[in-house]
Formats: C-alpha cells, sequence, structure tokens
C-alpha cells in the first residue's frame, strides 16, 4: 500500500495534483477540505460548524477534522492505498493520523511538499476564487490569514516526517503536467 500526504501552502496546487495522483496509482483521494464543502453544501450540522472557520481561514477544529478523516479512511476499499490533500494540517493531526494507520497496519508511505512561493500562491488563489465559488478564495486578507496559519501551524509538519526521513520537496512551478511527472516520479520512490 502507498499512503501519501500531499503538502503545501494554500493553492499550492495539491488537489488538482492528488486527483491525478489517484487516477494514477490507484489511490483513494482524501481531502478534508472538499469533504467540508460538501458537508456546508448539504447544510448538515458538521457543514455549518466547519464554515464559521473556513469563512475566517482558520483550521476547523481537531476533534471534528480527526474523527470526519477517520471515519473515511476505515471505509477505504479497492484501492493501492491513500493520497491525503489537506491533511494533516498540524503536528497533533498527524500524530492521530499515524496512529490510526499504524492501527491499521498500513503507515504513512511519506509527503510530498509542493514547493511553492507566496507571492506566486496568492495569485494562483485569486485566480480561482474567479472561478471556483469558494468565498475564502476571493478574499486576500482570508487569504493571508491561511497563509499565516500555514505558516505557523502546519509547516511543522514537514519537519513531523522529515525527522522519520519521510519527507521529500519538489518543485511545483510550472505547467500541471511538467509538475504531475514531478510528483509520479517521487511517488514511485517512496
Ligand atoms: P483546503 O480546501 O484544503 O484549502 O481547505 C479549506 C479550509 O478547510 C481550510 O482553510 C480550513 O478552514 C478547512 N480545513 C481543511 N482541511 C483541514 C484540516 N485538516 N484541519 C482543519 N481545517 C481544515
Amino acid at each position: 500500500m502507498k499512503n501519501i500526504i500531499l503538502f503545501g501552502p494554500p493553492g499550492s496546487g495539491k488537489g488538482t495534483q492528488a486527483e491525478k495522483l489517484a487516477e494514477r496509482f490507484n489511490l483513494l483521494h482524501i481531502s478534508t477540505g472538499d469533504m467540508f464543502r460538501y458537508e456546508i453544501k448539504h447544510d448538515t450540522p458538521l457543514g455549518k460548524k466547519a464554515k464559521s472557520y473556513m469563512d475566517k481561514g482558520e483550521l476547523v477544529p481537531d476533534e471534528v477534522t480527526i474523527e470526519m478523516l477517520r471515519e473515511r479512511v476505515k471505509k477505504a476499499t479497492g484501492v493501492d492505498g491513500i493520497i491525503f490533500d489537506g491533511f494533516p494540517r498540524n503536528k497533533a493531526q498527524a500524530e492521530a493520523l499515524d496512529e490510526l494507520m499504524h492501527d491499521l497496519e498500513s503507515p504513512i508511505s511519506g509527503l510530498i511538499l509542493l514547493d511553492v512561493s507566496e507571492d506566486e500562491i496568492v495569485k494562483r488563489i485569486l485566480k480561482r476564487g474567479e472561478s471556483s465559488g469558494r468565498a475564502d478564495d476571493r478574499d486576500e486578507s482570508i487569504i493571508r490569514n491561511r497563509i499565516e496559519v500555514f505558516r505557523k501551524q502546519t509547516a511543522p509538519v514537514f519537519s513531523y516526517y522529515d525527522k522519520k526521513g519521510l519527507a521529500v520537496k519538489v518543485n511545483g512551478l510550472g505547467g500541471i503536467d511538467e509538475i504531475a511527472g514531478r510528483l509520479a516520479s517521487a511517488v514511485e520512490k517512496l
């Protein structure tokens, strides 16, 4: 089994690339952001709770996020692994994920960082906001806050896996297929 964390700041292209990798390597693509947006669309209690955080660019509390993730992972069948997109976003989530995957006897194979500069991601997110319908993609102050949250809370997840010798960096600049090619070779090596 290949269980990969696709890691990177908001707007680094995780969603697009995770989808491609999922298809190529027969992985289940789990995006916690997409799961929350689904709950919001269907106006569920979880969606209402998540929205209040997402609208500010803050992280949804761990207990809610980890439980939702756990249930999804446990239902995975007929795949050769999982690609995690947007999870884990802090050290507590990384520890919970390791414990879960350990219990399932299917540990994390590695984390791949999509490396993109801050100027580039703000540009990309604003552009995506023109068509994605995401409120958190349209307001520059919310975008800046998401980047700040990434820097302070999420970036340490890289060192957490790096210390285990499980983290690699891939250049996230270039055309979509070019980046997909780089990621595919990184996945093959994990
Ligand atoms: P994303 O689609 O990954 O950019 O996530 C959009 C928003 O959903 C984030 O800004 C958070 O508010 C929330 N979110 C997604 N994944 C997580 C997570 N693992 N932990 C906490 N909040 C999350």
